[in-house]
């Protein structure tokens, strides 16, 4: 499989050539030369396919063979090593829970997947040298920390919003010390990124060192996320019913892979994009017209951004045609005291405790089913541990959530993180290392 930059500017690459640079050089999203479809065999028989099993069917197509199929095995095997339950909450309703990694957020599996394919990357290569450049709204940082963490030859520096991420975000991010790094930047998650973005065309830095990035936009993090929507349908409850998925989405790399995965021919009859007050997708598909913004903070910080990167990704997959992209996708937008009352309503029908973006996600699930007729089954993505959420959580409902045991050793630790306001500063660090 090759992939190409949206910017069309750029040559084919590889597989292994994409992940390892993140962003084309023309500063384009690769995109895959064709999406493949999978055969019917294997959708109607999905129940007699283990998670590795499925996930391997499903990415090596994307791989080709630039990794032997028993290394992309042993990557898949060492990748999904915790489970994805679905929770019911109501006899219409239920949630798959994505965050049973070890930083309790759905972004482990990506981070995992993609740590495993640039270490297998590394050593093919005779440069061994390379340096991942992340910005983070809080969960990212933390999920490609623990993922990247003592692997060799990368090392990992990433950049937060200060104060704009919560007190365990802050721990993951912070203080795991060897190749990773953290900087504390005087800005949003916006600024964050748009510093990013800079050092990656900034000719000195990169004649100097190897950047590459681990944010949504690289590939193996991206495409990797298809594994939660076949999880979702194997195990859906309701098999005669039709299956609709909301996934609480900030740049919308996940529910991008929905997409694909849909595609691909997964019977997903429908997908919602569910987000927060940062409501530019939502937006589009109500007016037409897409118009960023400068994101705005809520109590679901891992969504605040006002100009998701992954959405050209999804306008490619439907060739900019809004009205296709309208026959399979809904988008819906609620401000933080509409998510408190939400985490209270999931409470109170069945004693669950959701953290802020699975309340998100189920309030789209909700007002998607009230205005349709179809006999539709839906499933929301708990996309993150409500300890990680602690404060607001426990505020809300009035009740205290059990410390999961990974994470007590990781609070007693100290934050090592450097302050930042510049990108003359990122410029300066990057550099002299
Ligand atoms: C990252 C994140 C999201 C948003 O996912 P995208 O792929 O960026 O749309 C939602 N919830 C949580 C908890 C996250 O960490």
């Amino acid at each position: 499989m090759k992939y190409h930059s949206l910017n069309y500017n750029s040559h084919n690459v590889s597989f292994l050539d994409a992940v390892r640079k993140g962003l084309a050089p023309d500063r384009g999203l690769y995109f895959p030369e064709k999406i493949p479809k999978l055969s019917e065999k294997f959708i109607q028989n999905i129940n007699s396919y283990s998670n590795h099993e499925i996930a391997f069917e499903v990415i090596n197509p994307f791989v080709g063979n630039e990794i032997s199929k028993n290394r992309l095995r042993e990557i898949i095997a060492d990748t999904l090593i915790f489970d994805f339950p679905i929770v019911s909450i109501n006899d219409k309703i239920a949630t798959l829970e994505l965050f049973h990694g070890p930083t309790l957020a759905f972004k482990d599996v990506g981070a995992r997947f993609m740590a495993r394919c640039l270490n297998y990357a590394n050593e093919i290569k005779s440069n061994k040298n390379l340096t991942i450049l992340v910005a983070t709204s809080g969960d990212t940082g933390g999920a490609v920390a623990d993922g990247f963490y003592k692997v060799e030859g990368i090392n990992v520096v990433l950049l937060y919003p200060k104060g704009k991420v919560s007190a365990i975000q802050e721990k993951q991010l912070t203080t795991l010390g060897e190749n990773i790094t953290a900087l504390e930047v005087d800005g949003t998650f916006d600024d964050c990124q748009d510093m990013v973005k800079s050092a990656f065309i900034d000719s000195d830095l990169i004649n100097e060192i190897e950047l590459t990035s681990a944010n949504s936009i690289n590939i193996a993090r991206w495409l990797s996320q298809m594994f939660y929507f076949f999880i979702a349908y194997k195990n859906r409850p309701y098999p005669e019913k039709k299956l609709v998925i909301s996934v609480p989405s900030g740049n919308f790399g996940n529910i991008c892979a929905g997409l694909v995965a849909q595609q691909m021919g997964l019977p997903i009859d429908h997908l919602i994009a569910s987000t927060n007050i940062n409501d530019t997708v939502p937006n589009y598909l109500n007016s037409g017209t897409y118009s960023p913004k400068k994101s705005k903070s809520t109590i679901s910080n891992a969504m605040d951004v006002g100009d998701p990167s992954n959405f050209i990704r999804i306008q490619k997959i439907f060739n900019n045609d809004i009205f296709k992209i309208k026959k399979v996708l809904s988008g819906y937008h609620y401000s933080d005291s509409q998510t408190k009352k939400a985490m209270k309503e999931i409470y109170k029908i069945s004693s669950y405790i959701a953290d802020p973006h699975g309340a998100v996600g189920y309030l789209g699930l909700k007002d998607f089913l009230k205005n349709t007729d179809e006999s539709y089954y839906g499933i929301f993505f708990e996309t993150a541990h409500p300890i990680k959420f602690a404060d607001i959580v426990e505020d809300t409902l009035k009740t205290t959530i059990e410390v999961p045991n990974r994470l007590k050793s990781i609070l007693e630790r100290t934050n090592n993180s450097i302050p930042i306001k510049t990108y003359e500063q990122l410029k300066a660090y990057l550099s002299e290392r």
